[in-house]
């Protein structure tokens, strides 16, 4: 049976429609602003797997390189996130620019993307959730993947929540994820951490493993800061959905994970992503947050490209995202032109509502 097609795979297609037809160059001028904030993940070399939800978050090493190669062959500049600021407040526009962002602190950004920011040598900012450094929070939508790759059926019945489904192949596997993914996603955040923590345990996975073998701890972090390509950011104590949360949780995980950052590493903190950074977790509430907390910038996962507006709304900016599902130069070469995200945005430069 052909796999259902997804979302993915009409974006894939719009893409390469764009790209084969050059409408992507006919609009630039309009379209491209002034420039872009990428968003990374995982950086490590690719490995097949049938059941791989989020794969989306990982890039390869190479496809790192292929993409800042382009960024620079195009005569973009790669700044860091400091200088973004006045980049966006220039009256005359210098050299269109790109930052590089990369989220949640992942070890794989030393052993992979660190040698690729260093030959481009690229300035990079990695917004860190201290409970990963710590090994106290957890990877959630990691474990709600290994757990359903281990187990071979899922029928849970937690409060009012309940949920069945056959997860024996990839293709029943994939299914179960997206199904099970997008109901607990626009529910309550306590339920999700609640049935995600049972599904863990039925499928015997330690969670605190999870995030001790994917995350930087303090000690690799402190080498990071060393580097003088890389700057650190703030992204909460434990990665929660903010919009979700009563006023005062949110506010504490935005002040005190950057508190704890500078404490440990001992570095200014001025910038902040909001985890998830959909509407449902970043909206006008938790952008008026870290403006007051003094953060120079904060950062979503809205899709866009960077216009002079944005000067006006510094901690509601949206990024371009190195996604997992589009790693061809021809897809980031069409995503860079600004085109796609004119048109899910509307024409609108601004989407900070
Ligand atoms: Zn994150």
């Amino acid at each position: 049976m052909p796999r259902p097609l997804t979302k993915y795979d009409l974006y894939r297609w719009v893409l390469r429609v764009c790209h084969a037809t050059g409408l992507h160059g006919a609009f630039r001028s309009r379209t491209c602003g002034l420039g872009a904030i990428l968003m990374l993940h995982h950086v490590r070399p690719y490995a097949p797997r049938g059941f791989c939800p989020n794969r989306i978050l990982e890039i390869t090493p190479a496809f790192l390189d292929a993409a800042l190669a382009l960024v620079k062959a195009r005569g973009y500049d790669i700044v860091p996130l400091d200088e973004v600021p006045a980049r966006l407040r220039a009256p005359e526009p210098a050299a269109p620019f790109v930052a590089i962002t990369l989220d949640d602190g992942y070890l794989d950004t030393i052993e992979h993307a660190l040698p690729v920011f260093r030959k481009h040598r690229a300035p990079f900012t990695v917004f860190v959730t201290t409970g990963f450094a710590d090994a106290t929070a957890t990877l959630w939508w990691l474990d709600l993947e290994m757990a359903i790759a281990a187990l071979s059926e899922i029928k849970i019945e937690l409060d009012d929540f309940a949920f069945a489904a056959p997860t024996r192949t990839d293709e029943e596997k994939t299914a179960a994820f997206a199904q099970l993914y997008a109901t607990l996603r626009a529910g309550n955040e306590f339920l999700l951490r609640k049935v995600v923590a049972e599904l863990a345990v039925r499928a015997e996975i330690d969670p605190l493993m999870t995030v001790r073998s994917l995350c930087m701890s303090w000690d690799e972090l402190r080498g990071l800061a060393d580097e003088p390509l890389a700057s650190i950011g703030a992204h909460t104590l434990t990665h929660p959905m903010l919009g979700k949360h009563d006023i005062n949780i949110a506010n504490h995980e935005i002040a005190d994970s950057r508190n704890i950052i500078v404490n440990e590493l001992g570095v200014e903190v001025n910038h902040f992503a909001y985890p998830v950074g959909d509407p449902s977790s970043a909206g006008p509430r938790e952008f008026e947050m870290a403006r007051k907390d003094g953060f120079l910038t904060a950062v979503t996962t809205r899709p866009g490209l960077l216009f002079k507006e944005h000067a006006d709304h510094l901690h509601a900016l949206p990024r371009l995202s190195l996604n997992g599902l589009f790693q061809s130069e021809a897809e980031f070469e069409v995503l860079l032109s600004g085109l796609p995200f004119a048109l899910l945005n509307r024409g609108r430069p601004l989407n900070v509502g």
